[in-house]
Parts: structure tokens; C-alpha cells; sequence
């Protein structure tokens, strides 16, 4: 089939690979003028890594990342409300702590390996269907002319078009049901530090107020001009970190404003990381981030398929993102191997994603105010509850689960292999 991907991150480019190994005609489009990774850190959780290794890239997955064992969040009042252990809920599991670069080199390499070109420049702005397929309609600058004008009409027929244009999709028509904003975000930068453990996600809180984490990413990222490092130079290798600062989106200017003190109080809040941050040049090591909590009522068109955060995005909270888009590319391009006929297959890849993506969105939208929040009640609520149930097994073993991905319903006893949400093989029989 001729199949067109719309962007080139995560989602898109493992869309990429399986459809390109199904031996479909790809066109692959992209807005940036090169493709490149956006963002600091990210968590590769047990079903992202099935999705891998269904693409032959987890053992290099692993040579470029940190292997997290657990999550360890403190209060600085004294509490620890976070200790979740992945081997709570089988032995050999493990979170994966990657810089999106990383990540991103390695679909992107495997997919330039392969022979697929992504398109760059090409801003996808709509899309329309008629009976000889899908078209695409790309935004055209004022300053088109001529030839370039007409290379930008309407780009098709496609048999399918996969939108994976990410949380600003301009393709989702009137399927959105919920689009709103979190009120708080995150600002993220790269550091190197030898002072913290590196086989864990560090988070630091005071209340629901304050909220810092820093992920580790794995050694020798050095001299791989990654993105926000910082200009940081040392001989020793040391592990590099993922860190972020939880604010809410009218106080960024603020924080800007007011960071030398915001650094000297870092010193008695989190005094082992603070040298390092200490390290980086200001404010513009950091980039913002804000979240929107999106839904959509299907993640299917007539000839079209959402996925990733063009089919939902979430707070990162639960840090399930990147791994949702790799199990949507993996599922959708199961379902379409299954179903030859091109409606049932997209009601396939809906039917099996919708319910675990809604599911993850719920609890993110519970879960994000107990950590990003003006209230105190819910700090307390997190410092008392969260290490209650981490001390009863079953619970301990559910909160794992939800952090693992392979949660499919509210009841602790509904989960799942990772292996099996990264793969559809049931044929729709309708
Ligand atoms: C700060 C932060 C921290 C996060 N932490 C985690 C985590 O720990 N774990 C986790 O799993 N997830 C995390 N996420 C979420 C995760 O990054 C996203 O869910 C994931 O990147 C989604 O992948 P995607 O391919 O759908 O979209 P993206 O990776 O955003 O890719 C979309 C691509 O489409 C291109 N594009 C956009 N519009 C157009 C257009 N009109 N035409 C053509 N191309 C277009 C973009 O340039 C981009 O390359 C985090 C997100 C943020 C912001």
C-alpha cells in the first residue's frame, strides 16, 4: 500500500519500520528542516522495550541508556512516598533511562539504513479524503512561488496516511473530545554528576509544590553534543542525568527572573545535585515543557490512523508517552498485516489501543496532582497513602505494574505481558 507517516519522532519513525518491512510504499514527511530529537531525557519502560525488540534495536537500546531499577521519591520534610521496585513485579525488569537523542539516533539510523528518506520541510497542514484516496494538504510560506508553490499542492493519494505529528496534530479534525491544559509543567536540562545513584529515577519533593527528578541517562554521553549540555567539560566519565524542575506555566518568567536564588536554594533542597546544575549556563540550559491532557473519540479516519500523541497525550507523570507511540506503531502495523481489508484493520488497531491509552490517561490525570499542585492537601495525601501501599504487597506489586505500562484496567489483577500489548495477532472476524 502506498502509506505517507506524517513526522518523524518516535511514533512516526517506528511506524517507519514496520510498514517499510511490510514492504509498503512510504512517504515520510516532516516539518523540521532536519529531523532531530526534542527534549532532554525519557523513560523506556518494559512495553517500549518489547516494542525494541520487535525492531531488533533493544541491545542497542541498551548500550545507550541507564538501567533503572527503581523509583525513589522523597519528601524533603522527611517521608519517602516513592519506592517502587520493577523487580516487585518480576525479577528481571527494568526501566530504561535515555536521552530522546539517543533514542532518536537509533530509529532514526536504523531507518536511513534501511533506504527510508523522510522528507524534510514539509509541513503537513491537512488532510482530505476522496475516492481515489488520502491526500495531504502542505502549509505553504508566503513566500512560495512558482515551482515551490506547486511542489506544494495537495501530496497523494495515499492508501493510508499515519498521522504521528505529535501533541499539535493539525490532522485530527472533530475527533477531539478533551483538550486541556495541566496547569503545571516542567522545565528540563543535562547534567553530569557523580554524586547520586544511577540506577534509579530521584525524585525530590516539598509538598505537591516543588518537584525536581533527575533521570540517569547513562555514562559517556561526553562529547556527543547532545543537545542542553550545558557546555559542561570534565576527563571523569561520569553518569549524565535528565533533570527537571516542576513550575506552573505563569511562573516561568518568575523562575527565570529569579534563578541565582532559585540555585542557592537548591543548596539545602537537593545538595547533591546542586553543584552540578551550579555548573550550567543559566536559564537557557533549560527548555520548558507543558502538557496538555488531549482525547480523542477514535484514533481512526477513513484512511487514516492516529498514534502517538497525536491520538493522546498525557502529563508525563506516569512516563509512558514515548512507550504508548511505540506500541501504537506496533500495533497498528500488526493490524494491517492481519486485516486485508483496510477498514477492519484500522478498527483492529483501535480496538486494541483505545482502552489501554484511556486507562493511562485516566490515571495520569488522577496521579499528576498529588506531585504538581498549589494545594498542600494533596502533598499530604501522597506522603501518607503512597508508602502505605507500597507496604502491602499486592498494591506495591500494582503501582509497579502502572509504572511498568502493562496496567489494562483499574482492578490490580487486570495486566498483561508487555509482549502482548506490543503485538496484535487477533484477526478482526467482522
Ligand atoms: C518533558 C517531557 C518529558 C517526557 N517524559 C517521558 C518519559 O519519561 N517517558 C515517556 O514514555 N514519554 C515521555 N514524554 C512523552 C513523549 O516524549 C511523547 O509522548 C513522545 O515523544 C510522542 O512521540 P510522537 O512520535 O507521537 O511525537 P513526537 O516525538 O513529538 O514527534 C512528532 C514529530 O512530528 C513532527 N511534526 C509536527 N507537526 C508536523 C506537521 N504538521 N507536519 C509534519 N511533521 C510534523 C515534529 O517535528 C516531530 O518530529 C515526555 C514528554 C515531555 C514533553
Amino acid at each position: 500500500m502506498k502509506i505517507a507517516i506524517v513526522g518523524c519522532g518516535i511514533g512516526g519513525l517506528a511506524a517507519a519500520l514496520f510498514l517499510h518491512r511490510q514492504g509498503h510504499d512510504l512517504t515520510v514527511l516532516e516539518s523540521f528542516d532536519r529531523a532531530r530529537p526534542v527534549g532532554s531525557g525519557l523513560m523506556i519502560q518494559p512495553t517500549g522495550q518489547a516494542v525494541l525488540a520487535r525492531l531488533g534495536l533493544l541491545e542497542a537500546a541498551l548500550q545507550r541508556s541507564a538501567r533503572v531499577g527503581r523509583l525513589d521519591g522523597r519528601d524533603i520534610k522527611g517521608p519517602r512516598p516513592l519506592n517502587l521496585l520493577y523487580s516487585d513485579w518480576q525479577p528481571t525488569a527494568f526501566g530504561l533511562g535515555m536521552h530522546r537523542a539517543e533514542l532518536f539516533g537509533l530509529l532514526y539510523d536504523a531507518a536511513q539504513s534501511e533506504g527510508i528518506a523522510p522528507k524534510t520541510s514539509h509541513r503537513v497542514a491537512a488532510s482530505h479524503q476522496d475516492a481515489q484516496g488520502r491526500w495531504l494538504v502542505l502549509q505553504s510560506d508566503q513566500s512560495d512561488q512558482g515551482e515551490q508553490a506547486a511542489a506544494k499542492s495537495p501530496l497523494g493519494p495515499f492508501g493510508l496516511v499515519v498521522d504521528a505529528s505529535g501533541s499539535h496534530s493539525p490532522l485530527r479534525g472533530d475527533l477531539v473530545t478533551r483538550d486541556r491544559p495541566f496547569p503545571f509543567g516542567a522545565v528540563w536540562s543535562c547534567v553530569d554528576s557523580d554524586a547520586l545513584a544511577d540506577d534509579r529515577l530521584h525524585q525530590r519533593f516539598d509538598g505537591a509544590r516543588f518537584m525536581m527528578g533527575a533521570l540517569p541517562l547513562g555514562k559517556n554521553l561526553l562529547g556527543k553534543n547532545l543537545p542542553q549540555r550545558g557546555g559542561i567539560t570534565t576527563d571523569a566519565p561520569k553518569t549524565s542525568f535528565a533533570i527537571f524542575w516542576s513550575l506552573q506555566r505563569e511562573g516561568l518568567e518568575a523562575w527565570q527572573n529569579d534563578y541565582p536564588n532559585w540555585l542557592n536554594s537548591l543548596q539545602s533542597y537537593w545538595p547533591e545535585l546542586a553543584p552540578a546544575i551550579a555548573e550550567l549556563e543559566g536559564p537557557r540550559a533549560f527548555t520548558a515543557a507543558w502538557y496538555n491532557d488531549t482525547c480523542l473519540k477514535r484514533f481512526v479516519q477513513p484512511g487514516m490512523a492516529h498514534i502517538g500523541d497525536a491520538a493522546h497525550t498525557t502529563s508525563p507523570q506516569l512516563g509512558q508517552g514515548g512507550n504508548l507511540a511505540l506500541l501504537d506503531a506496533a500495533v497498528l502495523a500488526d493490524a494491517l498485516q492481519a486485516n486485508e481489508d483496510l477498514t477492519a484493520a484500522l478498527a483492529a488497531y483501535d480496538a486494541h489501543r483505545r482502552p489501554h491509552v484511556q486507562l493511562y490517561q485516566r490515571l495520569s490525570r488522577w496521579v499528576t496532582p498529588l506531585f504538581q499542585s498549589d494545594q498542600r492537601a494533596w502533598g499530604w495525601l501522597r506522603n501518607t497513602s503512597m508508602p502505605l501501599a507500597g507496604r502491602i504487597g499486592w498494591m506495591a506489586r500494582t503501582q509497579t505494574r502502572v509504572m511498568s505500562g502493562v496496567q489494562t484496567g483499574l482492578l490490580p489483577w487486570q495486566h498483561t505481558k508487555a509482549e502482548a500489548l506490543a503485538a496484535s495477532a487477533k484477526k478482526d472476524e467482522s
